[in-house]
């Protein structure tokens, strides 16, 4: 199928989470040309750092599978990783668009055989896995990796100096020599599917995120929960890897509080009521107390919500957090008001999970002709201004994948009225 008039034209795709997945797929299935930008070593966004998904718990990398089967053996999508847009010029069905592309340092004869980072001698930090673990400076993002090739990260990579993995690749996959390119690409409509970050708690007085090692975020314990995160799926302590007798989730860490975070991300206490389960799974006897202001779980999720809430060591407590704190052993004392009971609770875990909410992804510094029109909390509006802009998925809002999907497909709808002339 063509866009309504018929013609074939070209649609610029901003982010490749799967939200920028699924508006390249539907473009590109309704006729178009498609380019998709995404700033990652790999595609996937926010949901491949998933465990599970909720409501039906199966692994994120089914769902985002059945779109990326569909998008990798697309003809008429062309992706760029490690890729960011620094300039939009034109106006709606006449983009300009000139983009940076930041070297691999692996070329496309990467088989991902590793032989590269086992002789690799430098560490760095383990973004994906929110750096609590370390990879070699040449390193596979993710064992489901798409593409499934390694990289090599210039910020601590000596470079020719040191060359090792050079030697040591037989498919003459390596290039140290890489530099940065600058792609200019013509569309006619532009998609922006940039995403979110997780909210960083450290400001949020009393929590004590970033000083307690036992006190993790929400996106954390999807990565100790993950068989490929750190601790090979085992949810454990931080501070000394012990095993969990009891731990805390707290809704709303620095959200919908004029001081933090104004907005309700919407998708927080599906997410810790999901991250229950994995405890309960892993711990038959452990206690868990979810501290809340009001749980939401509406329409379809509500079911998850009660089913969740009938294991008889699943405790609700209506009420802000106001204080943490660590003993010696690691153990830490939280104290809320019961808003319930009007009574102050003070409860005593082995660790401590912070529902932090969503935050819009930092979109780069591009230059526009025109404003992106934001709302009060930083996320891209419905409409913009410019015709033939258009944003998607959590860009605009934080919601659920599913919400995504759909949002993508009908913002693509709407991107096909300026394809073709
Ligand atoms: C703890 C937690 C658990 C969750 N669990 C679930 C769940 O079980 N089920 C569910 O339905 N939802 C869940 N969600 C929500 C889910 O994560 C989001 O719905 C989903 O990630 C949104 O996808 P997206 O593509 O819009 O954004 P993202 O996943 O953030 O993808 C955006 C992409 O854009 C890229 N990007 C950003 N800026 C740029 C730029 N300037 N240039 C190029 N690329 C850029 C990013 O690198 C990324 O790849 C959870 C959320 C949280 C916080």
């Amino acid at each position: 199928m063509m866009s309504g008039n018929g013609k074939q034209g070209k649609i610029l795709v901003i982010g490749g989470g799967i939200s920028g997945i699924t508006a390249a797929v539907e473009a590109a299935e309704a006729g178009q040309e498609v380019v998709l930008v995404e700033k990652r070593t790999y595609l996937g966004g926010r949901v491949a750092q998933m465990n599970e998904y909720f409501p039906k718990l199966c692994p994120p990398s089914c769902g985002l599978e059945i779109n990326l089967r569909r998008f990798k053996t697309s003809p008429r999508i062309r992706w760029l990783t490690l890729s960011q847009v620094e300039k939009i010029a034109g106006g709606p069905g006449n983009y300009h668009v000139t983009i940076k592309r930041n070297p691999r340092f692996v070329n496309d004869k990467c088989t991902a055989c590793g032989a590269c980072a086992e002789v690799c001698p430098v560490e760095r930090p383990d973004e994906y896995n929110f750096d609590l673990g370390f990879t070699k400076a040449a390193y596979l993002p993710y064992e489901m990796a798409y593409p499934s090739q390694f990289a090599i990260d210039s910020a601590v990579c000596p470079g020719t100096e040191c060359g090792k993995c050079v030697d040591a690749c037989e498919y003459g996959a390596i290039d140290l020599d890489m530099k940065p390119e600058t792609i200019e690409v013509d569309a006619n409509a532009i998609v922006w599917a940039t995403g979110w970050d997780p909210y960083d708690a450290t400001d949020v007085a009393g929590l004590g995120f970033g000083t307690y090692k036992n006190v993790i975020n929400n996106m954390m314990m999807e990565r100790y929960a993950s068989v490929d995160g750190p601790t090979g799926g085992k949810i454990q302590r931080p501070s000394d890897q012990k095993g969990i007798e009891s731990v805390v989730f707290v809704q709303c860490a620095g959200s919908r509080d004029d001081n933090y975070l104004k907005h309700c991300s919407g998708v927080c206490c599906m997410g810790s009521l999901k991250q229950a389960r994995y405890v309960r799974e892993q711990y038959p006897e452990a206690d868990i107390y979810v501290f809340y202001i009001d749980i939401r779980a509406p329409g379809r999720f509500e079911d998850f919500f009660v089913a969740t809430k009938n294991d008889e060591k699943f405790h609700l407590i209506k009420g802000k957090v106001a204080k943490i704190t660590e003993d010696s052993n690691g153990d830490l004392e939280v104290v809320a008001e019961d808003t319930l009971s009007g009574k102050q609770v003070k409860q005593t875990v082995n660790l401590v999970v912070l529902a932090t909410g969503l935050v819009p992804a930092n979109g780069g510094a591009v230059q526009i002709e025109g404003e992106l029109q934001r709302d009060e909390h930083g996320f891209l509006t419905i409409e913009q201004s410019m015709g033939g802009v258009f944003a998607a998925g959590c860009a605009k809002r934080p919601t659920d994948v599913a919400t995504c999907v759909r949002d993508a497909t009908g913002v693509v709808a709407k991107a096909l009225y300026f394809c073709g002339e």
